[in-house]
């Protein structure tokens, strides 16, 4: 079930800009995500209910993003938007609606740069577009330095096991899908990376799987790792932590009881384990010669 609905404001600005994803404002042109990762918290009561069969298409979204990128572009205001930061922006429906390609063609109309986060393989048939944002994109000064270019692509993972995402990600394109279409963008000349977000704790965190997923990224083109772990939230049917719970119970009995004790009653990893994850990623990433940031 698709629903329209007409929205006020589409970009939203940050008072500061990301630190991870050097974005200064948000836009997603969805809301809901069709591709019912378990552990995604868009599902559930943290954001008011069960959305993956109830998607939200914002059907005034390119006379919004229109009127409020030009004042934006009026004032000078220009900063990376992260295209898909709360739902993914190619969606199987993007294929038949194309409001994200649309969106894309004002983006480069008012040269704003961007950062567009994805599992899918439908990005390469906005490529022509994608590179006028890549060459003519106006950014702020010290990005303009460091960075150097209006685009930036990062495909998200949360595991490059075939198995496991067929558990915990079953309606998304599947890793080998989604390190193929890096690649292909990469051999185009775009600069591409991978969000390793969330890793799943006792599956996919390991030295050995990380290893290899970032090893994997590299090997596709990646110029950089981005990773963060799991949250969980709520205790609905539909929120991401029963979900995750459930499924573990039934794949992985004795990962279910250590993720128990790792998480106990908070929704975040102790900070130790974010601790320790961070070290070894940026071991890993050094072995490997692969940035663990965008620039
Ligand atoms: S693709 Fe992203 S937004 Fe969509 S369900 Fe998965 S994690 Fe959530």
């Amino acid at each position: 079930m698709v629903e329209k609905i007409q929205v006020k404001s589409i970009l939203n600005r940050h008072k500061l800009r990301d630190t991870w994803f050097l974005e200064n404002y948000t836009l997603n042109p969805y809301l809901g995500c069709s591709f019912d990762c378990i552990y995604c918290y868009v599902h559930g009561s943290k954001y008011g209910e069960h959305v993956t069969n109830h998607l939200k298409v914002k059907a005034n979204a390119l006379e919004v993003l229109y009127r409020q990128l030009k004042n934006r572009a009026k004032n000078r205001e220009y900063g990376i938007i992260a295209l898909g930061s709360a739902t993914d922006p190619y969606l199987y429906l993007e294929e038949e609606l194309k409001l994200t390609q649309e969106l894309l063609r004002i983006i480069h109309r008012f040269h704003f740069p961007l950062n567009i986060m994805t599992k899918s393989r439908l990005i390469l048939r906005d490529m022509d577009i994608l590179k006028k944002i890549d060459k003519n994109a106006r950014l702020p000064d010290d990005l303009q330095r460091k960075l150097g270019r209006g685009l930036i692509i990062s495909f998200s993972f949360s595991t490059m096991n075939h198995k496991l995402a067929r558990i915990f990600e079953p309606a998304a394109p599947t890793p080998k899908e989604r390190l193929q279409t890096m690649k292909k963008l990469a051999d185009e000349g775009f600069k591409v990376g991978a969000c390793l977000m969330p890793v799943l704790p006792f599956l996919s965190d390991t030295p050995e799987q990380l290893s290899y997923m970032i090893q994997s990224v590299k090997e596709h083109g990646g110029s950089f790792v981005l990773v963060g772990g799991l949250t969980l939230f709520g205790d609905k049917p539909s929120d991401c932590r029963t979900r995750y719970y459930n499924a573990l119970r039934e794949h992985y009995p004795d990962v279910l009881t250590k993720t128990e004790k790792l998480f106990g009653n908070s929704s975040y990893p102790p900070h130790r384990y974010q601790h320790d994850l961070a070290v070894r990623v940026k071991e890993l990433c050094k072995e490997h010669r692969i940035k663990n940031t965008i620039i």
